[in-house]
Order: C-alpha cells, then structure tokens, then sequence
C-alpha cells in the first residue's frame, strides 16, 4: 500500500474521479459556504482523500493569488493537514466504538474556536455507523452549525444515514472509477516514480482493479515488483496475473458446466486456489462469457452454443451468488465450489447430454417449457441420494448430516435451491430439548443462514417437519 499512500492527490486537480472534481470545483468557485458535506461511495475510491483536501482548500494561507481554489501544499495549515496533527481538523472513525464518545467530545468543543486554522473541520469515515444517540448530537450541531465548522461526513453505505442528516448535506457522489480514471490515477504515479510502462498494460491492470483507485495502486505496486527492471507491458500483467491461464480456466469451467462434471469442476476450484487465482475475478469472466452465450442466444452476435436459456438462467444465478459470497468468504473457492455442486444437482440437461448413449434423441426441455425440466428434476431427486451429504464427507469442514437434516434441507430445496445448497455445506444432528445445532463451515455460510429471510424459511420448514417447536441455533465450525 506504498503507492497509494505516497500519491493520495493533495489538491483538487488530482483528484481522478471527474465527477467529484468537478462537483468541488463547481462548489468552491461559487465562494457559497457550505457547512456539511457528505461523501458517499464504495471503499478505496478517495473520499478521505478529497475530505482532507476540503479541509486544506478551507484553511490554506498561502495562496499567492486570491482566485486560486487549490491548496498550496507549503503553507503550516496544508502541511499540518497532510500530516494528520492540524489541531483544528478532526478525524472520527464512525466504526470504532461508534462514536459515542467522539461525538460527545465534538459536542463539548465545538462552540469553542478554532486553534489555529480559519475553520474547524471534523471529517467522520463511516457515519452510517454511529449510534442513534450520536447521531441526534450530530443532528443538534448541524442545525446549528457555528460559523467556523465544516463537517465532512463520509459513508459507504448512504441509505443508512438518516434522511434528517443528509438533507442537511451537500453529497457528492463517489462512483466506481472508470478504466480512463484508474489509469489516469496509475500514470500519476508511474510517471512520478520514474517508472516505463506502456498504456496497454495500464489498462489491463484497470481491468483487474475493481474500480477502486486503492486497487489499482495495490496491483501497480504488486506488477513493479514482479517486473524488477523492465517495461510494464500487457504481457507481463497477463503472466503476473495468470491470465492466459484464467481464461483456459474459464473454458475449462464451462466445459465442466456442459459435462455436469462435479468432480472435475471441484477439481478445477482446488487448482485455481492453489494458484492464489482471485475467484471474484475469475467468477467475473465466467458471467462475461455467460453473457456472451446469452447474446448468441438472443442472435444479437453470431455462434453457436450448447446451451439453452434456461441453462443460461441458471447459472446466471448461481454465478451472481458466488460471485457475491465470494467477496466475504473465509476459504475464497467455496462459493464458486457451491454453484458448481448445485449446478450439477439440478441440471438436467447437462446431465442427459453427459451420457452418450442417449444423445441420438435428445429432448429439446428448453422448448417444452420449464414443467418439463421440473417433472425431470424430481425424478433424479429420487434416484440420487443428495450430493451434499457426500461433499460433507469429503470437504475440508467434515461433520454430519442427521436424516431430519437432510429432510430439512430437502424441504428447503423446494423453496430455495441456492439456500438448500448453503445448508448442504453445513453439518447438523438430530433435534434435542428442542433445538437443533446447524453447524456452519465458514463465517459465509452462517452469515448466509442467519439472514433473517432464510432464518424464516428454515424456521418454516422446521414447523412442517416436526410437531414440537424447535428453536434453531447456528454455530461457526471450529478451525483446529
Ligand atoms: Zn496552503
């Protein structure tokens, strides 16, 4: 994270999202005075970065030409800002302890006035966070605001901020950054550290970021590294990042798909985690290819593709969860391990076309419409005992499977085919005292199960299964 801190912008032209420098520069230039701020956005798009800069437009002394909006950066008021110790600006982390004695704090002492600077500015990182008492304290002194404070609150989720404190803000919107900013971003540095790169490879390295400017640092660093004295070139991003071989992965994926091969697509999952492959991306490029089928099915591009646009739903879905969990998962493969096992318990398709002997007449289920395809499902329903239960066996989390579990999850499944695919990672005995232990393999899957819809469909379907009340207790697998 060297770059990123190195090169955080400093002044409102560096800033790389064009959005919010134009928004500041409309604001400061209109010389109206604006109290609040707030600043929203996912993480590692610069909203501390463009606080701090706030806070430096508002105080800076040493401004040669009164026009001027940019900080000068030299001055005992921009400088003391960059080093985090102006006395006058406040940083409240919203996360820790929530706030309650920050805010208290700020209460006591914001009647008083400034130190040093012209304004006093309190920046507050994930607001969303405070309690509901700090809040009506925020709440008070934004109402009435002293005339030398500004505040900068900063969110990442907005619709938590309660409308009272937002429409007392002017919000500036922090988007995804595009490809161009990222690269913008990363050309800020590179020519900075002297560093010779051609622009391919900057744009595939934006590919890789997420549109996140702290990722594109991250994966800039990461390449400089890996690249010791040469050019940055496309090329070697790909080799750094393997990504020759996700995409040979992705085929593969795909073919594991068709075959209904569970066997060789958790196979699959097993190598990409050994390679340290970063799954959401890999799942990333599953659903863009999935999204060319689908154009090729709705005859938007030409070729061809074995799969209907049911199979393509499906896995449409499937993927968009893993993809999801993916971001939160303690073992990254598992989401995608999941959608896999899932994908080869309700494909009935794929799994008639796996068996050669059958392909002379293959029915057409995608025509037939989607009674066809659940008639099929539910006799290979019976035939096979649930592939969960012989993941359980095999899969790193071990545990067991009680025959009122497998009921549940069955019960389940009727309901909510990726949920039941949830449960099947997660081990369970039979009812005591009215309780039953569902014991979770990762913090994703009890996160997934205490979600309070499925909380109530499992509750639900406890209800059909058993006459006495069962409460239902989700534990975490302990790692030994
Ligand atoms: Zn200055």
């Amino acid at each position: 994270m060297v770059f990123y801190r190195k090169y955080r912008p400093q002044k409102i032209s560096e800033l790389d999202n064009e959005v919010v420098r134009e928004n500041l520069t409309t604001i400061f230039s209109s010389k109206n005075s604006i109290h609040a701020f707030l600043f929203t956005g996912p993480k590692g798009l610069g909203k501390t970065s463009a606080a701090r800069i706030v806070a430096k437009v508002i105080n800076c002394t040493g401004r040669k030409n009164k026009n001027d909006l940019e900080p000068c950066n030299k001055c005992e008021q921009c400088v003391s800002i960059t080093n985090g110790n102006n006395l006058d600006i406040t940083e409240i982390d919203g996360a820790s302890n929530r706030g309650i004695d920050e805010i208290r704090d700020l209460k006591e002492k914001i009647n008083l006035a400034p130190f040093k600077a012209q304004k006093k500015v309190y920046i507050i990182d994930e607001v969303h966070m405070l309690t509901t008492e700090a809040f009506n304290a925020l709440l008070k002194t934004l109402e009435e605001p002293p005339n030398h404070a500004v505040f900068i609150l900063c969110t990442t989720e907005s619709q938590k901020v309660p409308a009272t404190i937002a429409s007392r803000c002017f919000r500036v919107n922090f988007t995804k950054a595009t490809n161009e900013e990222l690269v913008r971003s990363m050309q800020r540095i590179v020519s900075k550290e002297g560093i010779r790169t051609d622009k391919e490879a900057l744009l595939q390295m934006a590919a890789l970021s997420d549109g996140s400017f702290r990722d594109a640092a991250k994966i800039l660093e990461e390449i400089v590294s890996y690249a010791g004295k040469k050019t940055l070139t496309k090329d070697l991003v790909s080799e750094k990042y393997n990504i020759v071989g996700i995409e040979k992965s992705v085929e593969e994926m795909f073919d594991v798909f068709y075959k209904n091969d569970i066997k060789k697509g958790i196979n699959l999952c097993h190598m990409l985690e050994k390679q340290g492959t970063d799954f959401k991306f890999f799942i990333e490029k599953l659903i863009d290819r999935l999204h060319v089928l689908l154009l090729i099915k709705a005859g938007v591009i030409e070729g061809e593709t074995q799969f209907s646009l049911n199979q393509i739903r499906q896995l449409f879905e499937l993927l968009s969860t893993a993809y999801q969990g993916s971001k939160f998962a303690v073992l990254p493969q598992i989401p995608l391990e999941l959608a896999v096992i899932e994908w080869g318990e309700n494909d009935v398709e794929a799994e008639r076309n796996s068996q050669p002997q059958t392909n002379a007449q293959q029915p057409d289920y995608s025509s037939s419409g989607p009674h066809a395809l659940l008639n099929g499902k539910r006799q290979l329903d019976d035939e096979k005992t649930p592939i969960g239960s012989k993941q359980i066996s095999n899969s790193p989390s071990g545990g067991n499977a009680s025959d009122f579990f497998i009921k549940l999850i069955n019960e389940v499944k009727s309901q909510n085919k990726l949920f039941a695919g949830v449960l099947r990672s997660c081990s369970a005995g039979d009812v005591k005292n009215g309780r039953l232990v569902i014991t979770a393999s990762s913090k994703f899957h009890k996160e997934k199960i205490e979600e309070e819809k499925n909380m109530k469909l499992l509750e639900d379907s406890v209800k059909k299964l058993s006459a006495e009340k069962v409460s239902i207790e989700v534990r975490l697998k302990e790692v030994n």
